[in-house]
């Protein structure tokens, strides 16, 4: 079950609790609800002498989504003292889908607009794209989007739960650990963990796909490039990555006698550690270090190897709780449901619509904001008998001037017409959009609630 989290009326955060408890909470009228998503309660008194157990925060970020996962830091509790929080368990989990793809898109089409519009009202206009400087530290507008996605997460759950650790997943797989890869049998003397940092290796280095047929989207098999019977070595230099037909039909024989000279000349050159390392995750490293905090790093590899030891599928948030060398030994994750996070942006800052010339469509955009609500604003709109609207909705608001606004609902799609004097604000527009996505141990019961948008 995802914890509830508890602040105090002075916004000190208290340790989270179980769903059943945070009813109790609310129906005895000591607590309110603060925060829809993640679901906050803020208690009716101070809590001054609290002592909330440690939390550590776990990231494993991707380009198109994050894995949160809140798990208890062991040791648990001091000796003696009697704790409803168990070593290894995850408190809370969330994905959060970034937009990167979307910023991008949207600044193709502005800059190709913007192009056109120049060509057509300029004759000759000297290039100017090399006098201009980027600050130190630049990244484009998608990556540096998905960072601060990431950021202000981590922001917020440490204002909402006692987080005293952050472990993030940094590159795929460790040099160190496998102790120079192409020189050494590092599968076969390093034990089961280099293991996996070798096939993450092994991935990087091969593109993730079947290096003699170049299959991807199947399962990829070790593959020795001089057969382990004619005394090929386990060194990284001569294994690649095969898909089961090829591992089969190959056989016995080297790459070169199976028709793949290329095969045997790429193994020969090693990946650069670089290759494992990407911008975005050392920037988002800086920024988690700033937050004072201490960050763990870990790799890929490691992940995986913890995340097969626990038996755990392959989804973000389990990811995210298998970051790092810190992971407990039991990971408790039964009922754990992911609040999925989606970047959605807050408004567009064009102040009217253009036609795909670049000539306005519309008139000046007109406010959003009415009658103290904004657009993206979760409300419940009570309309009362005579109307033909009457009824209640809950769902985002789209704000109109004259006030009849449009709220989209799960239940009825999209109602328009509802005024806004209607509305009351469940969870103010925040950039994002929520739901929750599938657990553990859910199997097959598909249907998500996307009430909460
Ligand atoms: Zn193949």
């Amino acid at each position: 079950m995802s914890c509830v989290f508890v602040v105090d009326t002075e916004h000190r955060p208290l340790d989270p609790v179980h769903p059943g408890a945070a009813r109790r909470l609310l129906s005895r009228g000591q607590a309110a609800a603060w925060r829809r998503s993640p679901f906050t309660l803020i208690l009716k008194r101070a809590v001054p002498d609290a002592q909330p157990h440690p939390l550590r925060l776990k990231l494993d970020p991707g380009s198109r989504t994050t894995g949160l996962a809140l798990v208890t830091a062991s040791p648990a509790a001091p000796a003696g003292e009697e704790t409803a929080v168990d070593a290894g368990r995850v408190v809370w989990a969330g994905e959060l889908t970034h937009r990167g793809q979307a910023v991008h898109e949207k600044l193709v089409t502005r800059r190709a607009i913007r192009c056109g519009r120049r060509q057509r009202h300029t004759r000759y206009r000297p290039a100017r794209f090399a006098n201009r400087r980027r600050p130190e530290g630049w990244l484009p507008p998608s990556l540096e989007s998905r960072l601060a996605n990431t950021e202000t997460w981590v922001r917020r759950l440490c204002l909402l739960a006692n987080v005293t650790a952050i472990s993030q997943e940094l590159v795929k797989f460790d040099t160190q650990a496998m102790q120079h890869p192409e020189i050494s049998g590092a599968e076969y003397q390093q034990g089961a963990l280099a293991g996996y940092e070798l096939r993450e290796y092994l991935l990087e280095k091969w593109g993730r796909r079947c290096a003699y047929c170049h299959a991807t989207g199947v399962p990829l098999q070790v593959e020795h490039i001089v057969p382990k019977t004619r005394n090929g070595s386990d060194c990284a230099s001569n294994l690649t990555l095969a898909c089961a037909p090829c591992n089969q039909r190959k056989g016995t024989r080297t790459a070169e006698e199976f028709g793949h000279p290329e095969v045997q000349a790429q193994a020969q050159r090693p990946l650069r550690d670089a290759a494992a390392v990407n911008a975005s995750r050392w920037a988002l490293f800086q920024r988690l270090r700033a937050t004072g905090l201490p960050v763990e790093t870990g790799t890929g590899g490691r992940t995986k190897w913890n995340r097969t030891q626990r038996n755990l599928p392959k989804t973000h948030w389990l990811d995210a709780a298998c970051v790092g060398a810190s992971t407990p030994e039991h990971l408790l994750v039964a009922g754990i449901r992911p609040l999925t996070i989606t970047a959605t942006g807050r408004h567009a800052c064009q102040m009217c619509r253009m036609d795909r010339f670049g000539f306005p469509r519309t008139g000046p955009k007109a406010t959003s904001t009415v009658g103290g609500l904004h657009t993206g604003d979760l409300v419940r709109a009570v309309v009362p008998a005579p109307s033909v609207k009457a009824g209640t909705y809950v769902g985002r608001l789209a704000v109109r001037a004259s006030g009849m606004c449009n709220i989209t609902t799960a239940r009825h799609g999209v109602v328009q017409g509802i005024h806004v004097r209607h509305c009351r604000p469940l969870q103010r527009s925040d950039g994002y959009g929520y739901g929750y996505g599938y657990g553990y141990g859910d199997g097959a019961s598909h249907h998500t609630e996307t009430e909460a948008r």
